[in-house]
């Protein structure tokens, strides 16, 4: 038994083995871990925790898991990497398909406070997570876009930089790998907000060129704040639009949302954001069409109203033919 008697300790984490992801724990079957209790703090919640340092692989760096388990279950992610468990993906990109709210706590005082209560309302290596409620929609997206096989080349050593400035000297024996940087973004990130899946470069990357592919392609002219959804089920109306796009996208606040121009009779509908960014935002979120009142919808760009002939109304979008 932990010594939970131990008042000094209380909400310090001991566990027997890590939860790692498969690229993490490498192809070795016969892998050694050294494991050391409340050997530093978690990345997140700044509790100490039982860290392991392993070797995965012949010729790769030695890992390390750097959040607690009760911070990794909370989010589904592995200790090591921070990504997501099921699909290989960053938080925010599973975030913003599922349209998930991040409720955990970033302040220093409550996050700590925050991982020690969910730690006793989760069971075992259970994750917090519930995808049982998210969209279909959503989890299509997920789907196309997982990293299921393990990739391996992740648990590389890292860039030698002294080769980079062209001053290394230790040849071949060099650990490190000997060879051009690529502008790896991942550097550019910190654990905090790959955890907590925001500002985070790579997950951009994925969302944007995901977008992309589906055809919602951010259009040149940024005055272009709207978005175009069809196939909308008879039984909507402009407030369950409004009330259902909200609850997707758990980011935005209602005052973004400038309005919904519902079109019952074609059942379409115009969502005219505030922001440039906020629709960029919602269009990559929903790539795959996104579900109201049953429906799933298409989405698409709005038109510029500059190539239009102007329209007399007061009226604030364009309709597509
Ligand atoms: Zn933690
Ligand atoms: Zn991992
Ligand atoms: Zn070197």
């Amino acid at each position: 038994m932990p010594p939970k008697a131990d008042i000094n300790k209380a909400g310090w984490e001991q566990s027997e083995f890590p939860i790692l992801c498969e690229t993490c724990l490498g192809d070795n079957p016969f892998i050694r871990m050294s494991k050391q209790e409340f050997g530093r703090s978690c990345g997140t919640c700044a509790r100490p925790f039982t860290v392991f340092r392993w070797n995965p692989g012949s010729g790769m760096r030695f890992k390390t898991t750097v959040v607690c388990q009760t911070c990794a279950k909370i989010k589904n992610v592995c200790q090591t990497c921070l990504l997501d468990l099921e699909y290989g993906l960053p938080t925010q990109v599973r975030d913003t398909a599922l349209g998930f709210v991040n409720d955990a706590p970033t302040s220093d005082i409550n996050r700590e406070y925050y991982a020690q209560n969910m730690e006793g309302k989760l069971e075992g290596n259970k994750s917090a997570l519930d995808t049982g409620k998210a969209q279909s929609a959503g989890k299509d997206m997920l789907k196309q876009l997982a990293r299921t096989d393990p990739y391996y080349k992740r648990n590389r050593p890292k860039i030698c930089s002294f080769f980079v400035k062209g001053e290394c000297t230790r040849g071949t024996e060099c650990p490190y790998r000997h060879e051009k940087p690529v502008d790896n973004e991942l550097s550019h990130q910190n654990i905090q907000d790959r955890y907590h899946g925001r500002n985070d470069p790579v997950a951009r990357k994925i969302l944007g060129t995901h977008a992309e592919s589906q055809g919602l392609k951010p259009p040149e002219d940024q005055t272009i704040t709207s978005l175009f959804l069809s196939s909308l089920s008879p039984n909507s109306t402009e407030l369950s639009i409004r009330t259902q796009i909200l609850k997707a996208l758990p980011t935005v606040q209602p005052t973004e949302l400038k309005s919904v121009v519902h079109v019952a009779k074609s059942r379409c509908a115009f969502i005219n954001f505030k922001e440039r960014d906020t629709c960029e935002r919602a269009a990559e979120a929903w790539a795959n069409g996104f579900e109201i009142d049953g429906e799933r919808v298409a989405v698409k760009w709005g038109r510029s109203r500059a190539s239009k002939p102007p329209v007399p109304s007061t009226s604030s979008v364009s309709v597509e033919s």
